[in-house]
C-alpha cells in the first residue's frame, strides 16, 4: 500500500472530526479503487438506478390516478400503463444486471481487503512481526471487522449508501417542486393561505427537522459503540484467544484432559464483555435503545405534519389526487434519503475510530526494505560473509542475546555452531539471516553491510531449516518447491538427499501426497522426524549459496540422524553449510567450530583443536556429554 501520513500514536484519542473522517475514508477508497478498478463506478450505477427507479413508478402511477379522476381518456391511460409497464420492467432488468456485475466485483473487493494487512503482515520487518502489540493491532482490527463489520468493510456499503442517499435526494426534489409552487385556486376559500411562503417555510422546516433529527438521535445511539471500541479492545483480545480454542486443533488433546473450556467459557459467557452481563448489554438496553426510540418517533410525527398539509391542498383544489400519491411518494422518500445520508456519514464517522487502529497497523515503518543493492547473482557463489564487532538484544529487552561477535565464514567450508541453551546460537543465525538487524556493529556480505541489499535479493542467499519449522497440509511436491509448479525430478533428488527416499516410495501419491488430514481424509500423517526431512529436502530444492541447519536432528531417530550425517558432504555439496548444534558428537566432520556462551563467541577450530584445551568450554562440554552417552 501507499506511503501515508494521517495518523498518529499521539492522535489515537483525539477528537473525531468530519475533515479526518473524510480523509481516512478518501485515502481507503482510492487505494481499494486502484485494487480494484470499476467497482465504485459500478456501486455508483447502481445506486443511482436502485434509488431513481421508484421515481418513476411514483410519477407515472400519479399520472394514472389523476387521469381516471380526471379527464379518463382511453388512449392516454393506455400510454401512461405502458410507458409504466416498460420503464420499470426496463429499470428492473438493468438494476438486476449492474447488481450481478456489483456482486462480482465485490468477491475481487472482498479478498483485496483481506490482501491489504496480509502484504503488510509479510513485508513488515521480522522484529515487528516478533511484537505482541503487531498481532495485537492486527486481531483488534479483525475483531473490529468480525463483530461490527468496522473498518475497511464499512467503505463499500457506505459509499452504496452515500451515492443512493444523493440521487435519492436529486430525486425526490425534482418531484416535490410542484407541491410548492402550485397555488390553491380562489375557489378553495380560506386555504388559500396554503400559498402564503410561510408554509413553505413551515414544511420545509418539518423536513428538515425529519430528516436531521432521528439520524442525529442514531447516530447518538452508533457513537456508544464507537466511545466502547476501547473498551472492548480488551474483551476482543479475550475473545480471540478463548473463543476459538474448541477450534485448535494442537490445544485439542490438553482442552480434554484438563476441561480448559471451564476456564474460556467464564469469559465468553453472559459475564463476559460481550455477554448479556456486560457493558456492550448494558448499552443495548439503556441509553442506545432511548435514542433509537426517539429517532424513531420524532420522524413518524413529523412526516404525518406534511402529510396533512399535502392533503390540504389537495382538498383545496391545488392539485388532482394523483399527485397527492406522488408528493406523499416523495415526501417520505425524500426523507428517508437524507436519513440514509446523514446516517451513513455517522456511520463513517464512528468508523474512523477503527481506521486509526489500521493506520496504526499499516504504519508500522518498514526499514528493513530500504536497501537497493543487488547481491549480483554470483555463478562461483563466492559469497563471504563476516560479522564485525556485533552486538544484538531483541526488542523490549535490555539484555544483550550476543556481543562484540567477530567472525567470518570461510567460503565452502562447514561450520559448527556449539554451546549451551540460550547462549546465542539461534540468534546469531536470525541476525545472519537479517530477521533482526543488529543494534552495534555490521554484517557484511562480500565486504558490504548487509543493510544496504535488497532484502529479498539479500533473503536468496540462504536456505535455513529452523528448529520450529512448520509444513503446510499440502501435497509433498508443493511443500519441498514452496510453489504450485514445480521441476519435479529436483523435488525428488532434494528430497532423496535429505534421506526421505524411501518413505517417498511409500507415499501413495508420491510428490502429489496430501500431507496432514487437514483439508483430505486420505492425507498423511508425517512424523516427526520426516517431516524433519522434508524440511532439509525444502532448504535444499531453495538452491541458495548458504545452507544452515538449526538442530537438524533432534527429532530424529539414532538410525536417521547416522544417515544424516554420513551424508552430509553430499546434502551440502559446494554450499557453505553452518550447522547448530546441542550434540557436539554431531559436529566433528565440521572444517570448524564456534563455541557460544552467554552471547560471545568464546573459542573456534577444528574439533582436535578445541578438544585440546583443556581448560576450553568445549572441553568441559564434551566431556560432559560424552558421560551422558557412556554412562
Ligand atoms: P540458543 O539458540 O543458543 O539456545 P538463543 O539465541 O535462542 O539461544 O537465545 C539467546 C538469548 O536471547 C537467550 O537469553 C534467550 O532467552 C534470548 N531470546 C531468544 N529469543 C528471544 C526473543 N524473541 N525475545 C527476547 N529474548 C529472546
Amino acid at each position: 500500500m501507499a506511503k501515508r501520513s494521517i495518523h498518529s500514536k499521539a492522535d489515537g484519542e483525539a477528537k473525531i472530526t468530519w475533515k479526518e473522517t473524510f480523509k481516512v475514508h478518501y485515502w481507503a477508497f482510492r487505494e481499494m479503487g486502484r485494487g480494484c478498478p470499476g467497482i465504485f463506478t459500478v456501486t455508483a450505477i447502481h445506486s443511482a438506478l436502485s434509488a431513481l427507479t421508484p421515481y418513476v413508478t411514483i410519477f407515472l402511477s400519479a399520472r394514472i390516478i389523476n387521469e381516471l379522476a380526471g379527464s379518463r381518456r382511453p388512449g392516454t391511460l393506455q400510454t401512461l400503463v405502458l410507458a409504466e409497464l416498460f420503464s420499470v420492467a426496463v429499470l428492473t432488468l438493468l438494476t438486476g444486471g449492474v447488481l450481478r456485475l456489483k456482486e462480482f466485483m465485490k468477491c475481487k473487493y472482498d479478498v483485496r481487503k483481506e490482501r491489504v494487512f496480509t502484504d503488510k503482515m509479510l513485508s513488515m520487518d521480522f522484529a515487528d512481526v516478533d511484537k505482541t502489540e503487531s498481532h495485537d493491532l492486527l486481531s483488534q482490527i479483525e475483531q473490529n471487522g468480525r463483530w461490527g463489520g468496522w473498518g475497511l468493510g464499512v467503505l463499500l456499503p457506505g459509499f452504496a449508501e452515500l451515492t443512493r442517499g444523493v440521487f435519492g435526494i436529486l430525486g425526490a426534489i425534482a418531484l416535490t417542486v410542484s407541491l410548492f409552487t402550485l397555488p390553491v385556486p380562489k375557489s378553495g376559500g380560506s386555504l388559500t393561505v396554503l400559498n402564503h411562503p410561510v408554509f413553505i417555510l413551515g414544511i420545509v422546516a418539518a423536513l428538515g427537522l425529519v430528516t436531521w433529527i432521528s439520524p442525529l438521535c442514531n447516530n447518538k445511539a452508533i457513537e456508544y459503540w464507537t466511545r466502547s471500541s476501547e473498551e472492548s479492545k480488551f474483551f476482543n483480545r479475550l475473545f480471540s484467544a478463548f473463543g476459538f480454542l474448541y477450534g485448535d486443533r494442537s490445544r485439542s488433546m490438553d482442552i480434554r484432559m484438563y476441561d480448559q473450556q471451564v476456564i474460556a467459557r467464564h469469559y465468553m459467557g453472559s459475564d463476559g464483555g460481550f455477554g448479556t452481563k456486560g457493558p456492550m448489554a448494558a448499552y443495548a438496553r439503556g441509553v442506545v435503545g432511548a435514542w433509537a426510540a426517539l429517532g424513531a418517533s420524532i420522524s413518524s410525527v413529523m412526516t404525518g405534519a406534511v402529510y396533512v398539509f399535502v392533503c390540504l391542498k389537495a382538498w383545496a383544489g391545488a392539485f388532482g389526487i394523483g399527485s397527492v400519491t406522488q408528493y406523499v411518494g416523495a415526501v417520505t422518500a425524500l426523507s428517508q434519503n437524507i436519513s440514509l445520508l446523514i446516517q451513513t456519514a455517522g456511520r463513517l464517522k464512528s468508523n474512523t475510530a477503527f481506521m486509526r487502529t489500521i493506520y496504526e497497523f499499516l504504519d508500522i515503518p518498514n526499514a528493513m526494505y530500504q536497501g537497493s543493492l543487488s547481491t549480483e547473482k554470483r555463478a562461483d557463489r563466492e559469497y563471504e560473509v563476516e560479522f564485525r564487532d556485533v552486538s544484538f538484544h531483541y526488542p523490549g529487552t535490555e539484555t544483550w542475546a550476543l556481543r562484540h561477535v567477530n567472525m567470518k565464514f570461510k567460503i565452502g567450508k562447514k561450520m559448527a555452531v556449539v554451546g549451551e541453551n540460550g547462549s546465542g546460537k539461534t540468534t546469531f543465525i536470525k541476525l545472519l539471516c537479517r530477521l533482526y538487524d543488529p543494534q552495534e556493529g555490521q554484517i557484511l556480505l562480500n565486504g558490504i553491510d548487509i543493510r544496504k541489499y535488497d532484502y529479498r535479493d539479500y533473503m536468496d542467499v540462504f536456505a535455513v531449516v529452523f528448529q520450529d519449522f512448520q509444513l503446510l497440509a499440502q501435497p509433498l511436491g508443493n511443500n519441498v518447491a514452496g510453489a504450485q509448479e514445480y521441476d519435479a525430478d529436483r523435488v525428488k533428488k532434494a528430497l532423496m538427499d535429505a534421506g526421505f527416499g524411501e518413505r517417498l516410495g511409500a507415499m501413495p501419491e508420491g510428490l502429489d501426497t496430501m500431507l496432514y488430514k487437514d483439508y483430505v481424509k486420505d492425507g498423511v500423517e508425517v512424523s516427526g522426524g520426516e517431516a524433519q526431512k522434508i524440511a532439509i529436502a525444502r532448504a535444499l530444492y531453495r538452491d541458495a549459496p548458504f545452507i544452515i541447519l538449526d538442530e537438524p536432528t533432534a527429532a530424529l531417530d539414532p538410525v536417521a540422524e547416522a544417515e544424516i550425517y554420513s551424508k552430509f558432504n553430499d546434502i551440502v555439496g559446494d554450499k557453505t553449510a553452518i550447522y547448530i548444534s546441542h550434540r557436539l558428537s554431531s559436529c566433528k566432520f565440521c572444517d570448524e567450530i564456534l563455541v557460544f556462551h552467554k552471547g560471545q563467541v568464546i573459542q573456534q577450530g577444528t574439533h582436535e583443536e578445541l578438544l585440546a584445551e583443556a581448560r576450553g568450554k568445549y572441553y568441559e562440554l564434551w566431556h560432559a556429554q560424552a558421560q551422558y552417552y557412556t554412562g
